[in-house]
């Protein structure tokens, strides 16, 4: 019996997201399901987090900074400059509160699926790599190799695409969020080691 109950979730997310986003949010979730089948994970947990994984992100930027305040969710100041990040942390909270899940993997999967951050779980992983490279996709540079590299390697797939986004977050670096730094940090240093 599944877990959970996704058609449940979906009848739900659709009233919460935008079509586009809806459209995103459903490339996301089997993206993660054929990545959780390659790297022997859980499939409906995978699944899950991906339904998931945008689910606070049609909420308007002040709505997105008064709910956090009124559910006592901390942020920092980069945050509060850049609120379109909370959609991940706030995600994280309904997905605990409105849709029932409990389970810590996948909720820090939801939470760190914008910057990533040092030393990610599979699933984050998975869920960051999946939010990339979803079939919608394709305005990312070098999509044919990253999207192979997601069935081969999620540590390689990690330190390619948060190399192009530091490529291109350079362009504006008071958007660039220290999270995202020191994730890139971790997966070049593993790379070093790893090839060299
Ligand atoms: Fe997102
Ligand atoms: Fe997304």
């Amino acid at each position: 019996m599944a877990r959970y109950e996704f058609r449940k979730m979906e009848k739900k997310l659709v009233k919460y997201l935008d079509e586009e986003r809806y459209a995103h949010t459903m490339g996301v979730m089997y993206t993660c399901a054929a990545m959780a089948m390659v790297h022997g994970y859980d499939l409906e947990d995978a699944q899950a987090a991906g339904l998931l994984h945008d689910c606070a992100k049609c909420i308007p930027n002040k709505k997105k900074l008064k709910m956090c305040s009124h559910h006592k969710i901390s942020i920092t100041d980069f945050e509060r400059e850049h609120p379109f990040l909370l959609h991940a942390k706030l995600g994280a909270y309904l997905a605990r509160e409105k849709y029932g899940i409990r389970d810590e993997e996948i909720l820090n999967a939801i939470t760190y699926h914008t910057t990533g951050r040092p030393g990610m779980s599979t699933l984050e992983k998975i869920v960051y790599i999946a939010d990339y490279i979803e079939p919608m996709r394709d305005k990312a540079p070098r999509l044919p190799k990253i999207r192979r590299l997601a069935f081969e390697d999620l540590d390689e797939c990690m330190y390619e695409i948060l190399r192009d986004s530091l490529i291109y977050l350079e362009e504006n670096p008071k958007d660039l969020d220290i999270t995202t730094k020191e994730a890139f940090a971790f997966y070049k240093d593993l790379h070093i080691e790893r090839f060299s």
